[in-house]
């Protein structure tokens, strides 16, 4: 990656990073290779000998994944020192001088506790700010219409999510620390709304998506089929280039699934109808 694309950002995550037994080699080999360092994490695992040991790796990036203040995240976590483990991975990493930033998860469960949560993160000095999320269909589903109907901790009155979001994006014109784009409130208000016909005008992630799974198989996006295979023993470039790709390419510029990725992670603002 370092050779094809310079000295870029990685962005580790999971599942829970911090489960992985070779973080660290990972964490090193990236800064090695001048690539900055961003993961995403619980914070669960994170202690004050691990935040230690991963800024000596190099890590320079924490997006703490808290969904809601105190009892709210407690209980969409299932756990109730989930917020005190929180808040003690924040002050280790800071304390180590990384960077944190807040990453939330919009549900029916923080819906109406959102405003205040930014109020949090606004009067707390060791977070930079906070990034939202739609909740979207849950990761190794097949794709299937009204999933969220069943879904307890999808947004039930889809008007309400919208007016919160409005409410964010006020929030975040006042000045406080909101990181996503205007564009993207107005978007994820549309989908609780409509979740099944709500979608972006295009899927750009074939322009710049690159995954690489843990049996070496290579995807532009994780809804389609591989490119390529790292085992092949091909260079990322040469195979993110190639014929394959330009196949999967063309199928995902068509692609009209409400993907979590178009909508959350890989959200454009030019893709917005
Ligand atoms: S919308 Fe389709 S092409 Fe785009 S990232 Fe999602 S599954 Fe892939």
């Amino acid at each position: 990656v370092r050779e094809w694309l310079g000295p870029v950002e990685v962005q580790i995550a999971g599942g829970e990073p911090l489960l992985a037994e070779n973080l660290l080699k990972l964490v090193a080999c990236a800064r090695a290779e001048s690539l900055a360092v961003t993961m995403t994490t619980n914070g669960f695992a994170l202690t004050a000998e691990m935040a230690q040991r991963l800024a000596a790796a190099g890590l320079q990036n924490l997006a703490l994944s808290i969904d809601g203040f105190t009892e709210v995240h407690n209980r969409i976590r299932n756990r109730e020192d989930a917020f005190a483990l929180a808040e003690r991975a924040m002050h280790h990493a800071t304390d180590n001088g990384m960077k944190v930033r807040v990453t939330c998860v919009i549900c029916e469960a923080n819906l109406e506790t959102l405003p205040g949560l930014v109020t949090w993160v606004r009067d707390e000095p060791r977070l930079e700010g906070i990034f939202f999320q739609a909740m979207v269909q849950p990761f190794g589903r097949p794709p299937q219409a009204g999933w969220w109907r069943e879904e307890p901790l999808f947004p039930k009155d889809g008007a309400r999510a919208a007016a919160v979001l409005a409410e964010l994006l006020q929030m975040k014109e006042a000045g406080f620390p909101i990181l996503n784009p205007d564009e993207q409130f107005g978007a994820m208000g549309a989908y609780f709304c409509d979740p099944d016909r709500f979608a972006l005008t295009r899927c750009n992630v074939g322009a710049f998506g690159l995954t690489i799974e843990g049996s070496g198989a290579i995807k532009l996006c994780g809804g389609f089929e591989p490119i390529g295979d790292l085992r092949e023993g091909h260079h990322l470039r040469d195979v993110y280039r190639g014929p394959r790709a330009e196949a999967v390419r063309a199928q995902m510029s068509a692609c009209e699934r409400n993907c979590h990725l178009v909508l959350n992670c890989c959200f454009d603002t030019g893709a917005v109808s």
